[in-house]
């Protein structure tokens, strides 16, 4: 009984010193990791690459992908009153189809590819540093990670764009049709998009 009574104590004291934290310059700040350099793997044909990457990405033959978990947090700030929502990357991973020698074009071409989709999400990092939180917080984090995850959807919509029927096109007619050579695209390889 007396042990119990010392921890209802010491939340009390606890609550009662958030209380007195000094309000946050920003009540929500937003912030997220750096996109580490992914881990490269080049073991993988392009069968394989289209099924790990589907529903990551748009249908069709993968040549390569990056594939990453996103995780979003909202917590409490300590110095602060206020919280911080942090977006993290956990095990970012490139691969080239195994189809592509390393040192031919068709692998650079892919590479190059890829290594865009990765500043494009070194980029939607620095624009979600960047989010302001609309509305006021009433501390309800629920509300506060529905609408990060809203934005960091439209923020990804970028890699939606950069894979454009376009770039397909370059990538397959590239280095003298040698993507194609290599690869027989399976079935219409038409990516399925809409053009927004
Ligand atoms: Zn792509």
């Amino acid at each position: 009984m007396k042990s119990m009574l010392a921890l209802m104590l010491a939340s009390a004291c606890f609550h009662a010193r958030a209380a007195d934290l000094p309000p946050c310059d920003k009540a929500v700040r937003f912030t997220a990791a750096w996109f580490a350099d992914p881990e490269v793997d080049t073991t993988k044909p392009a069968a394989e690459l289209t099924k790990i990457g589907a529903g990551v990405s748009h249908s069709g033959t993968q040549l390569g992908h990056v594939v990453v978990e996103t995780k979003l947090a909202v917590t409490p700030q300590t110095m602060c009153q206020g919280v911080v929502v942090r977006l993290d990357y956990i095990k970012p991973v490139l691969r080239v189809a195994s189809e592509f020698p390393p040192g031919s074009c068709a692998y650079a071409r892919v590479m190059n590819h890829e290594q865009t989709h990765v500043r494009i999400h070194r980029d939607i990092a620095r624009q979600f540093r960047e989010l302001t939180y609309p509305w006021s917080t009433g501390s309800n984090s629920a509300a506060i990670l529905a609408y990060a995850k809203l934005e960091l959807d439209r923020l990804m919509q970028a890699q939606v764009r950069f894979d454009s029927p376009e770039e397909y096109a370059k990538n397959f007619s590239a280095c003298g049709g040698e993507i194609t050579r290599l690869v027989k695209p399976a079935a219409p390889t038409r990516p399925e998009q809409t053009p927004r």
